[in-house]
Parts: C-alpha cells; sequence; structure tokens
C-alpha cells in the first residue's frame, strides 16, 4: 500500500511511517485473511494529542524519537487517518474466544482494538495495534473506548516489564483527548498503541476449535510456527512442539511475575499470549506489604487470580490451550488410536508446566537471595521469608532490595530489611539462619550485594506512583508520567535523585481500587 502525502493530508514524514506499516506481507497475521479479522477504519477521536511517548520503542522501530513532535502523530495514532487507507490495507479487528474467569465466555475478539499492520527493522517484525481505537464486531456492549487512566497504566508497565526483563508487549506511546467516555463516572478517551511480534492469544485456537473450523485452527498454529517457532517444523509432532514451547514460556513468564510481586489480575484465556507475553494490562498491581491472597483486581471477588494462584491458573490456562489444540495432534498415530494417544501426548507436555515452574522460581529466589550455588534447605529459607513476609506485610520489593545490605558477618547491616518487619524477633530468626547459609557462600558481601541489586529491583510501578502521574495527565501536566517512565528504564539502578519513588506507599495508596472498568 502506498500513502501520498497528497491524498491522505499526512506530512511527509508520517507518510513514510504509513508506508512502513504492512498488513498485506506474506506471514503476516493479517494474511491469515477473513475467517481471523475484519477490517475497518478506527472511530473518529476528536482534536487528539500526545500523552506519552517511548523514544525507545520508537527507535525499535526504526523511528526517529523525534517523530513525536511531527505534525499528525496524534492524528495517526489515534487512527484517525484509516479512514483514508485502502480497503485491502484497513486495520483490523481479530476474532477470539476464551475463558473468562474459569467459564467459557464464548467468542469475543479484539473489542477495541485494531491491527495496523507490521514493521520491520533490524530484522525483526513488530504488529502494531491501537487499543481504544472504537467499535469492533467483536465490541458486544462495549464502547470501543479505553480511558486516558487505563491506557497510562498499560502504556507505563509495558516499559516497566521490558526493563525489569519480563517478556511483554511494549507500547509506543499514548494519544488522549477530551472527548468523554463513560465509565463509573465520565471520563476521556485515549489510544495506546501497542506493539508485539503478535498479539496471538490462547482464545484464538479456543475459538476455532470451540466451532470445530479445523482448518482455520491448523492455519494459525502453522501461522505461529512459522513465524515464530520454526524449529518445531523438525519434531515428530509440531503442534505438540507448538503446545510444548507455550507452556514453557508460560511456565517462565509466571515464576518471573511471581519473583517480582506482580499480580495480572486478569489471567483469562483470552490475555494469555501464545508468545507468553504478559499482556493487556488492566487491573495488574505489584504487590506493596506482602499478602499472598493479595488480589489487585477489585472485580474479582473470588480471588481466582490472586497472587498465589498465579501459576495454578497459568496451568489451567494451558489445558484449555492444550484442548483447542487437541484435534491437530497425533497425525503420525493410525486413526484407531489417534484420540486416546494424543490426549496422552498433551498431558505428558502438561506436565512440563510443573517440571519447569518449580525450579525456575527456585532459581529466582535464590538468585534474589544472593545464593550463588544450590543447596539442600535453600528453597526453605526462601519460603520462609515469604512466610514472614506475608505475616508482617513486609514490602515485597523493598524487603529484597535491602537484603543485599545485610552482611554475612554480623548484624550490623540487617535494620533496612529488620525494620520492614513489625515482628523483629522472626526476622531475627530467619536472619541467623540466613547468614548461617551465607558463609558457605564464597562470594563476599560486596560481590554478592552487586549480583542482588541486579534482580531486586528498587523501583517498580506500584500503584500510587501510576495514580499520581494520572491525576497529572488528566490535568495535561504529563512531565510526571515522562519522569516517572524514565525511572522505571532503570528499575535496578540507584537514582539517588528519585528515592522518593522507591518509598513505601503513602497512606492514601491503601483506598485505590483497580478494577476491570477501563
Ligand atoms: P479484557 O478483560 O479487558 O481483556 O476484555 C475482555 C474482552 O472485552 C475483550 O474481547 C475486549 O476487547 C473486550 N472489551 C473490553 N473493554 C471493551 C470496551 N470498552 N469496548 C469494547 N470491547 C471491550
Ligand atoms: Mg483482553
Amino acid at each position: 500500500m502506498s500513502f501520498s502525502p497528497s491524498n491522505t493530508g499526512l506530512s511527509e514524514r508520517m507518510s513514510s511511517v504509513a508506508d512502513a506499516i504492512g498488513s498485506t506481507r506474506d506471514g503476516s497475521f493479517a494474511q491469515l485473511g477473513t475467517a481471523f479479522l475484519t477490517r475497518l477504519p478506527a472511530a473518529p477521536l476528536t482534536e487528539p494529542y500526545v500523552v506519552g511517548f517511548s523514544a525507545e520503542a520508537a527507535r525499535m522501530l526504526g523511528f526517529d524519537p523525534s517523530l513525536a513532535h511531527e505534525p499528525g502523530f496524534a492524528e495517526f495514532f489515534c487512527g484517525n487517518t484509516t479512514r483514508e487507507w485502502p480497503a485491502q490495507a484497513l486495520p483490523y479487528a481479530s476474532v477470539y474466544s476464551g475463558h473468562q474467569f474459569g467459564v467459557w465466555a464464548g467468542q469475543l475478539g479484539d473489542g477495541r482494538a485494531l491491527g495496523l499492520g507490521e514493521i520491520e527493522h533490524g530484522g525483526e517484525r513488530y504488529e502494531l495495534q491501537l487499543k481504544g481505537s472504537g467499535r469492533t464486531p467483536y465490541s458486544r456492549m462495549g464502547d470501543g473506548r479505553a480511558v486516558l487512566r487505563s491506557s497510562i497504566r498499560e502504556f507505563l508497565c509495558s516499559e516497566a516489564m521490558h526493563h525489569l526483563g519480563i517478556p511483554t508487549t511494549r507500547a509506543l506511546c499514548v494519544i488522549g483527548s477530551d472527548q468523554s467516555v463513560p465509565r463509573e463516572e465520565i471520563e476521556t478517551a485515549a489510544v495506546v498503541t501497542r506493539v508485539s511480534p503478535s498479539f496471538v492469544r490462547f482464545g484464538h485456537f479456543e475459538h476455532f476449535y470451540s466451532n470445530d473450523r479445523i482448518e482455520a485452527l491448523q492455519a494459525l498454529a502453522d501461522h505461529v510456527i512459522d513465524r515464530f517457532f520454526p524449529h518445531c517444523r523438525e519434531a515428530d509432532d509440531p503442534y505438540l512442539a507448538l503446545l510444548n514451547e507455550s507452556v514453557l514460556r508460560t511456565a517462565d513468564l509466571v515464576a518471573q511475575w511471581q519473583a517480582v510481586g506482580f499480580c495480572h489480575g486478569v489471567m483469562n484465556t483470552d490475555n494469555m499470549s501464545i508468545l507468553g507475553l504478559t499482556i493487556d494490562y488492566g487491573p495488574f498491581g505489584f504487590v506493596d506489604g506482602f499478602d499472598a491472597n493479595h488480589i489487585c483486581n477489585h472485580s474479582d471477588t473470588s480471588g481466582r487470580y490472586a497472587y498465589r494462584m498465579q501459576p495454578q491458573i497459568a496451568y489451567w490456562n494451558c489445558f484449555c490451550l492444550a484442548q483447542a489444540l487437541l484435534p491437530l495432534f497425533g497425525a503420525r498415530y493410525e486413526e484407531a488410536v489417534r484420540g486416546e494417544r494424543s490426549v496422552e501426548d498433551a498431558q505428558r507436555v502438561l506436565e512440563d508446566f510443573k517440571t519447569r515452574f518449580a525450579p525456575a522460581l527456585e532459581k529466582r529466589l535464590r538468585d534474589k537471595l544472593g545464593l550463588a550455588d544450590e543447596r539442600p534447605g535453600d528453597d526453605a529459607l526462601a519460603n520462609t521469608l515469604l512466610e514472614i513476609m506475608h505475616a508482617n506485610r513486609a514490602d515485597f520489593t523493598l524487603t529484597f532490595r535491602n537484603l543485599s545490605r545485610l552482611s554475612k558477618h554480623d548484624a550490623s547491616g540487617d535494620a533496612p530489611v529488620r525494620d520492614l518487619f513489625l515482628d523483629r524477633a522472626a526476622f531475627d530468626r530467619w536472619a541467623n539462619g540466613y547468614r548461617a547459609r551465607l558463609s558457605e557462600e564464597t562470594r563476599d558481601d560486596a560481590a554478592r550485594r552487586e549480583a542482588m541489586n541486579r534482580v531486586n529491583p528498587k523501583y517498580v510501578l506500584r500503584n500510587h506512583l501510576a495514580e499520581t502521574a494520572i491525576r497529572r495527565a488528566k490535568e495535561k501536566d504529563f512531565a510526571e508520567l515522562e519522569r516517572l517512565a524514565a525511572v522505571l528504564r532503570h528499575p535496578f539502578d540507584e537514582q539517588p535523585e528519585h528515592e522518593a519513588y522507591a518509598a513505601l506507599p503513602p497512606d492514601w495508596a491503601g483506598t485505590l481500587e483497580v478494577s476491570c472498568s477501563s
């Protein structure tokens, strides 16, 4: 497709961005065709303006960061110019289904998201997607919009997670508008541009399985294999190998979430990425005072997606994916035994979740404790710490960060972490055991501290930090958002000028509620 400035009103620079985005390339998701998506333009957004921009995400896509100041940037990235696009190149909403809160929900789909197409840069292909760009055939009762609050949260957390080293979709920018959107109260609309190698979810597979459209199911699996897991082609059963990839990536992902105290909030199967990326930031949260039962989503009344439930839920979601892929398994078996053997194969692959997750989390916890090698008793040491943290509601991030200051020789460095526990005696008992264990380590305190500070972040996106940036942004002051995003891009570094961003949450943070309404 080609956009000439004369027929779109775009500046030359914006039209070259438009030209770089293609949804008709070989192997792109959009090429799967009409069974998978509907093409339509975005709904117009009144007088859009730039709220947030990631220079880093821009560079990843091959854009110069000055692009954010280009006239027409906001118009383009809220979707306003898509009305001019040729029919065959229009943005697309994809169809998927899913289990929501454990219950089959039937057809869902991109109810407020539109794929713009792909950009190829630095040997990688990235799909760009607008979220909040208006109604689609999959909007059900929704208005197709996203509010400024949730868009800022998605933008900030995508960037924060990436810099924590946790697989995630990225965010290029947030575009705002004064156009009102009714939620519990009247809010304003915003559009986030999300970036990912793929937005395919477990729910995409469930959709075609549940409709008994096995050819489409296979085409989708082939797309994912060819684009992302080509080595699966060499396996005895490429589709089983695909399941295996997703299961292992999901196990690794959730181990990373647990290790950093991240709660996703809505782990429905339609919010699970086939590539094992963190996707669909809604009522997520990083735990402050540690509570293993922490529920970050105000709408999750049963606690299905509580912190401690996340690994089991991820495993359950993998079952849903396996079920959906079942018709593709076992082509190498005779028809008579095919069904039975396929189920056995799938179960074997699902077992790998457990054998992958537990050691992955144990390794992360050892690293968090600064234990260079593995000894019997290390798991118990980590679990006891988590237990006393839970009992004392000790701050998750600060406990691990401050632990690095503890000396293996004496209690002189204990205070910064000890003071986070109301029950000091319980902490002291644990610290004695920890010190005994550290005495078996060959690394000195300085080397251990440095290693620990590389895995225990100082800065995470605490709810109250996001909230402060959101409140300012609602007043059209975007400086705080930019500052916070910059702090979160270096979560492991000491940033003395930004000490306040690492502090315990203020009292008012306790009253913040985050729900599915976004
Ligand atoms: P979520 O729980 O945010 O992942 O959303 C579940 C489903 O509802 C997805 O199919 C979304 O696209 C859709 N959805 C959520 N909010 C809206 C909205 N405001 N308008 C239309 N669809 C929505
Ligand atoms: Mg979703």
